[in-house]
């Protein structure tokens, strides 16, 4: 995946996309990130990028002009293909795992960080946008959301997670909350990790793996249960579940 970040911001990124999950993923070609400065782009001695709004009130508005050649320019050097253009604002589409798995499909993204009080309305249909939102909360910047992306979707390209299996059984791929996981040693200030976990009986294991992921979902999350269609020992499990509440 080709990826590309546009922000006046450029400092943010070195660090973050040196470490862990994203460091994997470039290491091994499978993400090539550019971050591309939008005052680079600017053509006045002072590089604005923003002005006052029309119609007046508070705060600067990000301008179309100089996003649009960096925009240009990082497709330029992206090669051929139009890549998938995201807009970073709390307006957009709220980001989810789903929504990762069909980006991590995709062979070239672009993602705007706004700044201020925004980013002129034209740059969405310029640039053939989408908004996405990584929450309902207002960041002072779309550099935090466009890392939150770039790692949600490094950790799916095919290829980076050494065991397939571990994003299998993430919290939200399935969508159920995980398991309650535990490490050594098995006792830590009187808290004994659960028997069944040391019994080396996988289908007992099993079972409580999915009781407990069950438990925690209809426990924290319920509507992640809503409409879902549930396998006769998803039923029996969650039957236990809601007996052991109501003795
Ligand atoms: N006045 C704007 C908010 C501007 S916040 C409004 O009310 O919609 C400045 C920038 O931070 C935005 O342009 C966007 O890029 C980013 N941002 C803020 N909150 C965000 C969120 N929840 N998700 C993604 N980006 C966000």
């Amino acid at each position: 995946m080709r990826l590309s970040i546009l922000t006046l911001n450029p400092g943010y990124f070195p660090g973050a996309l040196d470490e862990g999950m994203i460091r994997i993923a470039r290491q091994k070609g499978l993400l090539e990130v550019s971050v591309v400065a939008i005052r680079d782009f600017t053509t006045d001695r002072y590089g604005t990028t923003d002005d006052y709004p029309y119609g007046g009130g508070a705060g600067m508005v990000m301008k179309v002009e100089p996003i649009a050649r960096a925009f240009e320019s990082a497709r330029r050097a992206a090669g051929p293909g139009a890549p998938h253009v995201l807009v970073t604002s709390p307006q957009g589409r709220r980001f989810t795992q789903a929504w990762a798995r069909d980006l991590a499909r995709e062979p070239s993204i672009a993602i705007l960080c706004g700044r201020y009080r925004g980013i002129d309305e034209r740059v969405i249909p310029i640039l053939g946008a989408e908004e996405i939102s990584i929450g309902d909360y207002v960041l002072s910047g779309g550099e935090p959301a466009a890392l939150v992306i770039v790692d949600a979707l490094a950790r799916l390209l095919p290829g980076v997670l050494g065991d397939a299996e571990s994003a299998e059984a993430d919290s939200f791929s399935e969508p159920l909350l995980d398991a309650p996981v535990y490490t050594r040693p098995e006792e830590c200030e009187g808290h004994r990790v659960p028997e069944v976990l040391l019994s080396g009986n996988h289908e007992r294991i099993r079972l409580w793996r999915r009781r407990e992921a069950l438990r925690r979902t209809w426990n924290r999350r319920p509507d992640l249960l809503e409409g879902r269609e549930l396998s006769d020992e998803d039923k029996r499990l969650l039957k236990e579940i809601k007996g052991e509440v109501a003795r």
